[in-house]
């Protein structure tokens, strides 16, 4: 954990000891701002409520109450990471995706609202099926935390899966999802570079896979580049390098289902057209999602034998 220098105005918690929370939290806002964080008053709230471990009511209800100072202390340990745009969620060492909390490391993608959307197709294309009446067995390739197999394992009670993961520190947070979420007796998890190996078969494939080009991954945003793992991030010289990969494999190992694919921004055409080109058993054209952002955040294709 990140501690204040000496010397600095933050160790002790800035002062913060004693003074009541709403005092502290409205303290908290201009050295927040003053960092360009933007949303200070909410940033503000969330800090205090971590260093508190109060729910968002609680903290309303003891806006009156004094900051004690072990309070104070996590608070400016808190306030360190996140003035060095560290994001909040690995301050938490937690994310929540898709209505349930996942933990999170240094090791994984910090799972991301848009990535709820491939949840949405696999669960549609289930409901259109008779998916939920089967016990659909699912392939999650490159599964960081596991956000996407664990919470389509806890959406579908007879499902079981499969999850890859080229890091062992993943893996082994992964596996600590599955049994927070109360899964782990219907996970796998394989230590394999994307799909190397497997034969399936397989219902249903999903990946978030990495897909930042090589050379734009020095441009990301600080808050990506300096805490997602690069290996959860790079796609290889034009990004696609692991969705070729499963696009070449994928129709096997799917002999009749659905494959869905998170995409980046500007790649749904070109996925598509790997996807058209590759799988042999594809049953009718790809199709493709949008976020709330305006992209196209997912490519999906069913497969047939
Ligand atoms: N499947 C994980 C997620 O979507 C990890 C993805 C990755 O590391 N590229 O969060």
């Amino acid at each position: 954990m990140a501690e204040p220098p000496a010397g600095s105005p933050l160790q002790d918690g800035a002062g913060f000891a004693g003074r009541p929370l709403s005092e502290v939290r409205r303290g908290l806002q201009p050295i927040l701002s003053a960092s360009g964080i933007a949303g200070a008053e909410r940033e503000a709230r969330l800090l205090l409520m971590m260093a508190t471990a109060l729910t968002p009511e609680r903290l309303l209800l003891n806006d009156a109450r004094a900051l004690s100072s072990a309070e104070a202390r996590a608070l400016s340990q808190a306030l360190v990471r996140r003035l060095a745009h560290e994001p909040l969620s690995r301050i938490a060492g937690e994310r929540a995706f898709y209505g349930r909390v996942f933990n999170v490391s240094p090791a994984v993608l910090d799972p991301r609202p848009e990535t709820e959307l491939l949840i949405d197709v696999v669960l549609s294309w289930a409901d259109a099926t008779g998916g939920r009446q089967r016990p659909l067995s699912i392939l999650d390739v490159g599964t960081g935390s596991g956000c996407i197999l664990l919470t389509l394992l806890a959406e579908l009670p007879l499902a079981q899966g499969l999850a890859t993961d080229i890091s062992p520190d993943a893996l082994v947070l992964a596996r600590d999802n599955a049994v927070r979420l109360g899964v782990s007796e219907r996970a796998r998890f394989a230590h394999v570079r994307s799909l190397e190996g497997l034969t399936g078969p397989f219902n249903v494939l999903v990946s978030n896979p990495p897909y930042i080009p090589s050379a734009e991954i020095d441009r990301l945003d600080p808050s990506v580049r300096n805490y997602d793992p690069l290996t959860a991030l790079d796609g290889g010289v034009d990004g696609l390098s692991v969705y070729r990969d499963i696009a070449m494999r994928a129709g096997r190992i799917v002999p009749s289902g659905l494959i869905a694919l998170e995409v980046g921004a500007g790649q749904a055409e070109r996925v598509s057209s790997l996807l058209n080109r590759n799988v042999e058993n594809r049953s009718g054209t790809p199709w493709t999602r949008i976020d709330l952002g305006g992209h196209e955040r997912t490519v999906a294709v069913l497969t047939q034998s």
